[in-house]
């Protein structure tokens, strides 16, 4: 095996094929409003897998798709040195963006053919392989947690048991992958390094006039399961002071979940109710029970205890005066995770490589890389987000962001491949 460098893989890079390659995944379960919804195991997101899987495949790729249906598009030159995985996720929240996720797939695809065809033209075989790879279940729309599929690729979570979760209908994950056809083998990738890119999904970048963001560390997340128990009964012959109205009780939660960011330094900290169910949803009866889901991130892990600890004062307090029982159990914890020092050095350089101006940022929202950084160093890029929107069908990236994060990615790809971070340790998470 021959070690030497891949050198101007930018110059290999077919723009105008990326452009028309990412609008051509934006057909996939289109929305009227310019948008896209295509939640994990789906036939719309097996549809653009399929669509994806062909592309690579022609563009020299060889495909392999795992047990909990990651599909990794491999170049190798020598299948027993490790990869250089890059990539990001296919799937879609409900009435979705089309750059969330997608973008950082179509941008592997190609920064990744670049290189390899960098290294074909001159001959060079790098001491590391490339792996182009769409994560399963990125959103956690359908099937949660989110962040599914490379957290079990990382060993984060137990395969069987992200197998056997169940989505609104009680279709299985294992069933819904099987049915479209993406319910793999074990396989084995060793891996040396991964990349993603991904839009910010924020205004830092946009009001900066900054084109890249290089993200140094993830917020501390965490969700709380709430309960509301109250009394069903008759929404016409139930007297006011006798009712134990759960519903009311719950809109008072979501309330007290916003006002509670008041308490912190502006920006320091956000909270939400996304998910809420009211049983038995009758016009004709007062709500017997609500669960719901609260949500709260901060950069620094003590405001998020701090703000914890407020609500259940708060919920406690919601439960006497308004006759109801209320219980919250903590789940879905996300520590603080920080990207090598040597990996957020690799992406500025690569952007001023590019002639482009970077920024450090971090992300408050959870990504495939955050997972991955915990087995592997990894590098994590931002392109701006207009107006900041994510998660509908209003997200934008215009293609000049689009261009210029694709070839900053490819700077890093060949860097990575290069082995420039070969010795470096992966991310640290935990407690500041
Ligand atoms: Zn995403």
């Amino acid at each position: 095996m021959t070690i030497d460098q891949v050198q101007n893989a930018t110059h290999q890079l077919d723009v105008p094929a990326f452009l028309a390659d990412f609008r051509h995944t934006t057909t996939f379960g289109a929305t009227v409003a310019g948008g896209i919804d295509r939640q994990a195991g789906t036939s719309e997101h097996g549809a653009v897998r399929d669509w994806f899987s062909s592309r690579a495949t022609d563009l020299g790729f060889e495909i392999r798709v795992d047990q909990i249906g990651n599909v990794f598009a491999l170049w190798s030159w020598d299948p027993g040195a490790p990869y250089v995985l890059v990539g990001s996720h296919l799937d879609s929240q409900p009435l979705g963006g089309r750059f969330d996720g997608t973008y950082g797939v179509i941008a592997a695809l190609h920064a990744a053919h670049a290189v390899a065809r960098a290294a074909t033209r001159d001959g060079i075989s790098p001491g590391l392989n490339l792996a182009v790879v769409d994560w399963f279940n990125e959103e956690g729309a359908r099937f949660a947690p989110s962040i599914m599929g490379s957290s079990v690729f990382a060993g984060l979570l137990d395969l069987d048991r992200a197998l056997a979760t169940t989505d609104p209908q009680g279709v299985t994950v294992a069933e819904a992958i099987g049915a479209i056809g993406y319910r793999g083998e074990a396989v084995t990738i060793p891996t040396g390094a991964y990349a993603e890119i991904h839009i910010e999904q924020g205004r830092r970048l946009e009001q900066s006039g900054i084109p890249i963001g290089v993200v140094q560390e993830s917020w501390y997340t965490q969700k709380l399961l709430v309960r509301v128990l109250g009394e069903q009964s008759h929404t016409g012959a139930t007297a006011m002071s006798d009712r134990r109205d759960a519903l009311v009780a719950a809109a008072h939660v979501v309330l007290e979940a916003e006002q509670v960011t008041g308490e912190f330094p502006s920006g320091s900290i956000v909270t939400s109710v996304g998910k809420f169910d009211v049983q038995p949803n009758s016009p004709i009866v007062v709500p017997r029970q609500v669960d719901l889901v609260l949500d709260v991130r901060a950069d620094d892990p003590a405001h998020v205890a701090r703000a914890r600890a407020l609500l259940l004062e708060r919920m406690a307090d919601l439960a006497r005066r308004r006759n109801v029982e209320i219980s919250a159990e903590d789940f879905d914890i996300r520590p603080v995770q920080r990207f090598p020092a040597e990996g957020v050095d690799l992406g500025a350089k690569s952007a001023s490589d590019e002639g482009v101006e970077s920024m450090l940022l971090a992300t408050m929202a959870g990504h495939d890389s955050v997972a991955m950084n915990r087995i592997t160093p990894s590098v994590m890029l931002f392109v701006p987000s207009v107006d900041g929107v994510s998660h509908c069908e209003r997200e934008f990236t215009s293609d000049a962001d689009l261009v210029v994060g694709l070839r900053v990615l490819t700077q890093v790809v060949q860097r990575l491949v290069n082995r420039e971070m070969a010795e470096v340790a992966p991310g640290e998470g935990g407690p500041r």
